[in-house]
């Protein structure tokens, strides 16, 4: 039998679920083309992720010294250790500096050099003449708050473009014809209790990434992965999940992060003998190596046992000897964080700081604009009718093995923009909306219903640290063949325990332990597509460093893993990566060569 909730239907042409960067440039984009537009989010939109991001956004202006799109879309490629799709990051570098713009044509409050350009600073991997130069300052900036000025920014906009938002309503399923079409999606409101569902020519997932499957993570606790979690209950893909970038310098404890932009303006990183350490692992770009490889350098100095503190198993991040007023006014922020969370007076002290689980590369795989790709025997790029995906939650896939600073904030709005301009093609306003699929409906709500029912023994928290601690242990910066083979049966336990789970709160209006009951159904094939795509990767590649496997091998695993879920079972397939550029050397693309690849040195 069906269970019975009454619920209210709307109908539009796009409904967004998220209100995060992505979703709010994909919102806005698809408004100003006239389309009828919805955006759904579980939180306050200025209240998304997005809002946390410090260091910046990055875009070849060169405001700051020489620079072009071509060496962004270089380095952006090495930095991907050759996973990314060129087509899609020749898009991402190209259309940067009009994204930047445009942003701050929108309002944005950019931080400014003496002559009132966009002030930009320098960003890990971030390089001049195809790496082979010093480093570039492109990362542009609003203090530390970029993330900050640009959602408000950009809500802003989008309630001015008439856009309509459906604030703290819970996205819960994706209502899917017989055919494989997306038809809309299915949502309780949070705070009465009333259920909704949305009929929609076009849903776009902007959902966020999963980060909260870790035990230290930086993100929000609203990072559960609910796209992911989506798409996996409709029978499709999820790419590279794998792949999970470690923020060199997450507080130790806290995890709470501090830019890679005060590494940026001069800081570095000490072992307890006080060396500056990351000289002898990156003798050319030091400090601001990226992310992976700092990350890993760290993880060696704690395992040889050159940690600091009481039990030398942290980092010292060192900002004392930058001037007081650099720090007051380039980096306010992190200066208050490292007080408040570490007790630290940055002008005086270092600072003890940890990898942290920071961003997801993984994830929805798409196109570059931004159409959901369910790969079939005979088309390995084959589109989701009416579903598309960005942000974090998507795939593009631009950052590949590993995302490089500030190229997330230029993804977000790149690829918002781009989804808005190929819906503007796509989606027919005139054409009338889908007949739903009512089973498919039904179908979402029981499930709701069988969780608001659980009477197993487990609480929800206490199963999701138990993912949390598991993911944290096996599927971290070390990572051999045993430890994932072990995290492999492990998540399996997390997972089936599942069926036990135990929901105290029967009721609708703000029951937040079904809310988290559900991230944590969400977060659960997002975990378990990552530990099962991590332990069949025998290699060594971006983030994912396999000790037994510490070479990247370009013959064999040149490719994006795609990981179905059929319950909590994982079943592997692969896809080729693409390796064409847009746009050929002799219409102003970069050479094939250039960019072919080789050992990843810093
Ligand atoms: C602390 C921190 C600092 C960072 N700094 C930088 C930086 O300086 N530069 C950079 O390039 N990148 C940075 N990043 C990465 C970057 O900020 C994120 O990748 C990016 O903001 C993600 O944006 P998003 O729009 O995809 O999702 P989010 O901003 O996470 O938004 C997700 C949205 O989805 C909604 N949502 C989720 N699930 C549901 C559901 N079930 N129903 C309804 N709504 C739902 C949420 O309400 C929210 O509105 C940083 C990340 C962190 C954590």
């Amino acid at each position: 039998m069906t269970a019975a909730y009454e619920y209210e239907t709307h109908v539009y042409d796009v409904v967004v679920v998220g209100a995060g960067g992505a979703g709010l440039r994909a919102t806005l984009g698809m408004a100003e083309q006239g389309l009828r537009t919805a955006c759904v989010t579980k939180v306050f939109p200025t209240r998304s992720h997005t809002v946390a991001a410090q260091g910046g956004i990055a875009a070849s202006l060169s405001n700051m010294g020489p620079d072009n799109w071509q060496w962004h879309m270089y380095d952006t490629v090495k930095g991907s250790d050759w996973l990314g799709d060129t087509d899609a990051m020749e898009y991402l570098a190209r259309s940067a500096p009009a994204a930047v713009y445009e942003l701050e044509h929108y309002g944005v409050p950019f931080s400014r050099t003496e002559e009132g350009k966009i002030y930009q600073r320098p960003f890990g991997g971030h390089t001049t003449e195809f790496g082979e130069g010093p480093p570039v300052q492109r990362t542009c900036a609003a203090a530390d708050r970029t993330g900050h000025a640009i959602l408000h920014t950009l809500y802003g906009q989008s309630v001015k473009n008439n856009a309509e938002f459906y604030i703290e309503y819970f996205a819960i399923d994706l209502i899917m014809s017989e055919d494989g079409q997306c038809q809309g999606v299915v949502c309780w409101k949070l705070d009465d209790g009333t259920m909704h569902v949305f009929n929609a020519k076009m849903v776009v997932l902007a959902t966020g990434g999963y980060g909260r499957a870790y035990f230290s993570a930086t993100s929000a606790h609203t990072c559960t992965g609910d796209g992911g979690g989506m798409v996996a209950r409709a029978g499709l893909g999820l790419q590279d999940m794998e792949f999970v970038q470690f923020h060199p310098t997450g507080i130790y404890g806290s995890g709470c992060l501090i830019t890679e932009g005060a590494r940026g303006e001069g800081g570095y990183l000490t072992n307890s003998e006080g060396e500056r350490f990351m000289e002898r692992y990156a003798p050319t770009y030091k400090d601001l190596a990226p992310r992976d490889y700092v990350s890993r350098s760290m993880t060696m100095e704690i395992r040889e046992g050159r940690g600091v503190g009481e039990h030398g198993d942290h980092i010292h991040l060192n900002l004392s000897h930058l001037p007081a007023e650099a720090l007051a006014e380039r980096l306010p922020g992190i200066s208050e964080s490292a007080k408040i969370f570490a007790g630290v007076d940055v002008t005086k002290e270092p600072i003890p700081v940890l990898p942290t689980v920071h961003y997801n590369m993984g994830g929805i795989p798409t196109n570059y604009w931004g159409e959901v790709i369910n790969p079939t025997a005979d088309n390995k790029n084959a589109i989701v009718p009416g579903l598309m995906a960005v942000g974090e939650a998507g795939c593009a896939s631009v950052h590949g093995a590993n995302r490089l600073g500030s190229n997330s904030l230029i993804d977000l709005v790149v690829f918002g923009r781009a989804a808005a301009i190929r819906a503007g093609k796509v989606v027919d306003a005139d054409a009338p909306n889908p007949v739903l699929n009512q089973a498919s409906v039904d179908k979402a709500f029981d499930r709701f219903d069988r969780y608001r029912n659980a009477s197993g023994a487990t609480p929800t928290a206490e199963l999701r640290l138990e993912m949390q601690r598991t993911m944290q242990a096996d599927a971290a910066v070390f990572r051999t063949a045993e430890t994932m083979k072990e995290g492999v049966e492990k998540m399996d336990a997390v997972a089936a325990k599942m069926d036990d789970i135990k929901v105290t709160d029967r009721s609708l209006i703000w029951n937040s332990d079904l809310m988290e009951t559900l991230e944590l159904t969400n977060l659960m094939p997002n975990a378990l597509a990552t530990i099962y795509g991590a332990e069949a990767r025998k290699e060594s590649r971006g983030a994912h460093a396999h000790e037994d496997f510490p070479e990247r091998d370009d013959e064999n695993w040149r490719v994006h893993t795609i990981a179905h879920l059929d319950g909590n079972k994982v079943a592997l397939s692969y896809r080729d990566v693409i390796k064409d550029p847009l746009t050929t050397e002799d219409q102003g693309g970069i050479s094939l060569k250039k960019i072919a690849p080789k050992a990843r040195t810093f």
